[in-house]
């Protein structure tokens, strides 16, 4: 069962300051934005886009899912990014140092709903990023998720010591980490389980897979 929910879109232009940059793993890169309202009304599963630089090259604003988004007492409130360098807008993004500035449009997108007491969250390659907010939310909440994370080799898995509370199965395509395997399939040795949601994020090709091992009656968002 694939749930559709409405939201009323609170996004709009904002300017945010880099607060850090920091590469987790060549090419793949973690970036903070310092920003109340952002930090406050962003939700998992929504995204920002985000426009680098003065000039119109590039054009257009890049769209990002939102990684974390957090307001605690004594930090500065921010929304995190995790990002791959891909092409012309994140090679650019990948040399934003602390104290630059963004302009950004969001947030963006429907939020996952967060009802329920045993989700099952499922991510291919950098699809973790907007199920690691989710997960923070649901742990904030003190409801353990368990979490299927693939990747093609052990060099393209993220990190994710924030979750650590979270139930994590890692995958690798090659085996060189945990299953081995595809995510797809890992999630075949998981379902039915006693999950009362299904939360998936990742390329077009595994959604696509995912949509028929999932039981029917099982509620879930992709
Ligand atoms: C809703 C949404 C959320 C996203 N969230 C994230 C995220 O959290 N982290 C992240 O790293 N990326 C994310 N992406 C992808 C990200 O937007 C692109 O990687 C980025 O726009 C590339 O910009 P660029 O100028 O660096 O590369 P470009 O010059 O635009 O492209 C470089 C190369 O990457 C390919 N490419 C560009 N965009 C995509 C894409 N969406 N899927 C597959 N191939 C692509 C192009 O075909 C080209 O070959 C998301 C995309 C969408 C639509």
């Amino acid at each position: 069962m694939v749930v559709l929910h409405l939201h009323t879109n609170t996004a709009r232009l904002h300017t945010a300051t880099v607060e850090y940059n920091h590469r987790l793993k060549p090419g793949l890169f973690l970036l903070a934005l310092l920003n109340t309202e952002l930090a406050t009304q962003s939700l998992p599963a929504q995204f920002l886009t985000i426009k680098v630089g003065d000039t119109h090259s590039p054009l257009l604003r890049r769209p990002f899912s939102i990684f974390n988004a957090s307001k605690i007492a004594g930090m500065a409130p921010r929304v995190e990014i995790l990002y791959k360098v891909a092409g012309q807008a994140t090679r650019i993004m990948s040399h934003l140092k602390a104290g630059d500035q963004v302009s950004i449009l969001g947030p963006l997108g429907k939020p996952y709903p967060t009802e329920g007491g045993s989700p099952l969250l499922i991510g291919g390659g950098t699809g973790i990023a907007s199920l690691h907010f989710l997960a923070r939310r649901f742990l904030d909440k003190r409801i353990v998720p368990k979490i299927l994370f693939g990747a093609r080799t052990e060099d393209e898995l993220i990190p994710l010591p924030e979750l650590g509370r979270a139930e994590i199965h890692l995958t690798t395509e090659d085996g060189t980490v945990g299953f081995a395997g595809d995510v797809v399939t890992l999630a075949k040795e998981h379902l039915p389980g006693a999950h009362d949601a299904v939360y998936a994020c990742g390329p077009r090709e595994m959604l696509s897979a995912l949509k028929e091992v999932i039981p029917s009656n099982l509620p879930c968002f992709l």
